[in-house]
């Protein structure tokens, strides 16, 4: 590992004791991790039964305590089970994993050599949770408390042979171990979020404008168009005029502003009613409400864009408005709003026409 790599290791691992995943990552992480959690709980659970079990019949086992365990161990994984958030899931998962760890030391304790237990079965336990954490401070702590429960007044280990630190070795291996587990596994997850947002970004959002684009307006205009509760709803299409002549005599990227601005001036006046870039210079929307509330909007619409470029530059749209009918096809309302266009476009530009 060259030195700049290291150094990259060492703040990775420690912002990645500190930063905690925003609220969205949270979600898609609770959803990701709650069945493994889930199962490695019933796992714990297997484990503990079965060293019940597996002990020899002269054992000492404390069933008082064993009670609290299983309580302890129902109470977590009800919380697990029944959560719906991630900070709930981890206070489920700390419980179950303290109760089971308690479960074990009684184990030991109730047979003669509590120290055959002690390094193994804290090992596993404290490896085995890393991944279900998505924050290393909580996985430290967790892990600390394993190793507390376990080695509460067990160690020295082998009192007879002073000065030997292998389970000193033990311990730090296996917390070190488990902490860059519980990194890697974290910042895995954490690319493969990043990596699928910005995927559907630049599936749903249009590059130049920041607008949904013709495949993501068309899905949620047919979402709308299927929803039973809405008002009558119309689907404008909205086209500048004369765009060719404007890139023909400014350039390409002064016709790449002006459908920067264009876009802004739709969506600022669409306000909560869906817009979207259909391609070229072509915009779509999806106006809730009635005929006389469309009309309006499309004249002030109409009006702002042209205002805005006005007196420098003779910017205008066209708009062809149709009824967007709940069970026909959204392609049929496309094509009377685009004859719309037409007749708004033959009549003059600079207006709107109502199918
Ligand atoms: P009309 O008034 O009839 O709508 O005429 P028009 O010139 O606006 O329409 P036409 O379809 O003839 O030309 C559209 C032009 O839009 C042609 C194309 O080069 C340009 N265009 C399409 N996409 C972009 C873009 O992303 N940026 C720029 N600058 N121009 C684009
Ligand atoms: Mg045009
Ligand atoms: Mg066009």
């Amino acid at each position: 590992m060259s030195g700049m790599a290291a150094i990259q290791f060492l703040k990775n691992f420690f912002t990645g004791l500190l930063t905690a995943a925003d609220a969205d990552e949270q979600q898609k992480f609770f959803a990701e991790i709650r069945h493994l959690s889930i199962f490695m709980q019933w796992v714990g659970i297997a484990g503990y039964v079965g060293g019940y079990w597996l002990m020899p019949a002269d054992n000492h086992f404390n069933a008082t305590h064993g009670i609290w365990v299983m309580s302890g161990i129902a109470a977590g994984l009800g919380i697990s089970i029944f959560c719906r958030t991630l900070p709930m899931l981890n206070v489920g998962s700390v419980m179950l994993i303290l109760s089971v760890t308690s479960g074990f030391r009684g184990l030991a304790d109730s047979v003669s050599n509590p120290a055959f237990w002690v390094l193994p079965m804290g090992a596993i336990i404290g490896m085995t949770m890393a991944p279900l954490f998505s924050s290393s401070s909580l996985y430290l702590l967790v892990s600390t408390g394993i190793w507390v429960i376990f080695g509460y007044g067990n160690f020295p280990l082998n009192p007879q042979i002073p000065g030997e630190h292998w389970p000193e070795l033990i311990i730090g291996s296996a917390v070190v171990m488990g902490l860059s587990l519980n990194i890697c596994f974290r910042q895995l997850r954490q690319r493969n979020h990043r990596v699928r947002r910005d995927l559907e970004r630049l599936a749903f959002q249009d590059a130049l404008t920041g607008m949904h684009n013709r495949r993501s307006f068309t899905e949620r205009a047919q979402q709308m168009q299927q929803r039973k509760d809405t008002p009558s709803l119309y689907f404008l299409m909205i086209d500048i005029d004369n765009f060719k002549k404007i890139n023909d005599a400014f350039g390409h990227d002064f016709g790449d502003q002006v459908l920067k601005k264009t876009a802004d001036i739709i969506h600022q006046h669409a306000g909560h009613h869906l817009s979207g870039r259909l391609g070229g210079e072509e915009f779509g929307m999806v106006f809730e409400g009635d005929s006389d509330a469309v009309c309006a909007f499309a004249a002030a619409l109409v009006r702002a864009v042209h205002g805005n470029f006005y007196p420098q530059h003779a910017v205008s749209i066209s708009v062809g408005i149709a009824e967007l009918i709940s069970n026909a096809d959204l392609a049929y309302s496309y094509k009377r709003a685009d004859a719309s266009l037409y007749r708004a476009k033959s009549e003059g530009k600079n207006r709107y026409v109502l199918a």
